[in-house]
């Protein structure tokens, strides 16, 4: 039976020649065509139940073909609410940030090159004065992200030996990345002290020996703990560190470079306050609240971090000069706070006012009327995400849209150009406009415009 809907199956070479294929080979290569055509039918032969008589060749070669040359990974608009959304890719770069990598990857550039003495130089120069000028710290140095910061950390100052580690930072931080994987990944041997909810001064104290080789704190950055507990700070474990000669390793994860408890956002240490408890090495992530590209910094003392950039695996885990480029232009915004809130996209859209969002729903509202499609503006909560400020809520506001069923509305609302990830809520779709960059309005408006009509 198979055998006779396989005979019936058009050859490649036919359906090559049919117009609106042919007209296809005007657009992309032959080989791409001839591939996608040949898919089709591969996919018909084993996949197909009605006869191959009434399948219209044409279209699904053209739509084959489409998918086939958009882009794997592209732009989406969050309207999810969680405004660093680790699926979405965190942070937004700021303008400057953009510019500055485009100037650097469009030409050479002195990466490892001194133009002083015009002699080699070295890639971990870049950033280093600049973070130790803004956190106060002795020496920086960028990895790839934060996770590889803990790695270098780690295996740089106690490969082969005890690492000293609460039971209630033993954390996960999200898909996969848990502390302890990464701890024995290091080479290090993980000593666990404390409980889950409560672990003291003197657990770590009785934990180090002449095996000791460093004494680890982990931010708990995307959980809250209540009730019964207790933990030591790195500010705390700072002068045992020093009493002992066990360096503390601290992994703060946000990279708060600014106080934000104005915006009503308290509780996350700054990459300042991380620097002043004391530890001997500091550890955050780039894209996170500091609002910059995907990077692991890493500040602290001057001894250490030679230390780390003698490590072959500091050459396995380093960054490429567009990282570099881009967060340095990140972080000269912070020499002036002000800007820095106003430009670098993550901090503009967590201080934004509510009243600045219900002006910008207003006016979609208004404009998708005028097409004849009725929305409403709501009161919501966005989350900060990307593990930070776990439990903080800010007002937020969205608009939403009413439609036959709310997860069909949602996946034509993810076909569209720039996709739109909104949420459901009570059988309605959400879109908050708390992460919605504000130029990309215009496409926003086209989405829902096709998704509800
Ligand atoms: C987010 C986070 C990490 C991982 O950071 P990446 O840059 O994603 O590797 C590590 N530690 C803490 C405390 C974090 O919050």
């Amino acid at each position: 039976m198979t055998g006779d809907r396989r005979r019936a199956l058009p050859a490649v070479g036919t359906l090559l020649e049919l117009d609106a294929v042919r007209a296809l080979l005007t657009q992309a290569p032959r080989e791409l065509v001839t591939d996608v055509v040949r898919s089709v039918v591969d996919d018909a032969r084993h996949r197909l139940v009605d006869t191959p008589d009434n399948v219209d060749w044409a279209t699904l070669i053209t739509e084959r073909l489409a998918q086939r040359r958009t882009s794997s990974l592209r732009p989406v608009i969050n309207a999810t609410g969680v405004v660093l959304h680790t699926n979405l890719g965190r942070a937004p770069l700021a303008r400057a940030a953009l510019d500055a990598m485009r100037d650097v990857a469009s030409g050479f550039s002195n990466l490892e090159y001194d133009i002083d003495s015009g002699e080699r130089g070295s890639r971990h120069r870049h950033c280093a004065d600049l973070l130790c000028e803004l956190t106060g710290a002795d020496d920086a140095m960028v990895v790839n992200n934060c996770a590889a910061a803990l790695v270098l950390a780690l295996n740089t100052v106690a490969d082969g030996r005890d690492a000293v580690i609460s039971r209630g930072e033993l954390v996960e931080i999200g898909g996969s990345f848990r502390v302890p994987d990464i701890m024995s990944k290091s080479g290090v041997r993980l000593v666990e002290v404390g409980t889950t909810n409560r672990t003291h001064l003197d657990d770590y104290r009785r934990a180090l020996t002449a095996e000791s080789g460093a004494i680890v704190s982990v931010h708990r950055s995307n959980f809250a703990v209540e009730g019964f507990v207790a933990s030591v700070s790195a500010t705390a474990l700072a002068p045992l560190a020093v009493e002992t000669g066990v360096p503390l390793l601290y992994d703060f994860g946000s990279g708060l470079m600014l106080d934000l408890s104005a915006w009503g956002l308290t509780g996350e240490p700054t990459a300042r306050d991380a620097v002043r408890s004391g530890a001997a090495l500091v550890m955050m992530s780039g894209d996170k609240l500091l609002g910059g590209p995907q990077a692991g910094i890493i500040v602290g003392r001057a001894d250490m971090m030679d230390a780390l950039r003698r490590n072959p695996l500091a050459r396995a885990l380093r960054v490429d000069k567009l990282t570099l480029s881009a967060l340095e232009a990140t972080l000269m915004l912070y020499r002036e706070p002000e800007r820095a809130v106003r430009e670098i996209p993550a901090l503009a859209m967590l201080t934004a006012s509510v009243e600045s969002l219900v002006a910008r729903a207003e006016v979609l509202l208004m404009e998708l009327q005028s097409r004849g499609i009725t929305t409403a503006i709501v009161e919501t909560e966005a989350t900060v995400g990307g593990g930070a400020f776990p439990t903080a809520r800010i007002p937020s506001i969205a608009l939403a849209l009413n439609g036959a069923s709310a997860s069909k509305v949602q996946a034509r609302l993810r076909e569209a150009p720039v996709p739109v990830v909104g949420r459901i809520t009570n059988g309605r779709v959400l879109l908050d406009l708390r992460g919605v960059l504000p130029d990309t309005e215009p496409l926003l408006l086209s989405a829902i415009a096709s998704a509800l009509t």
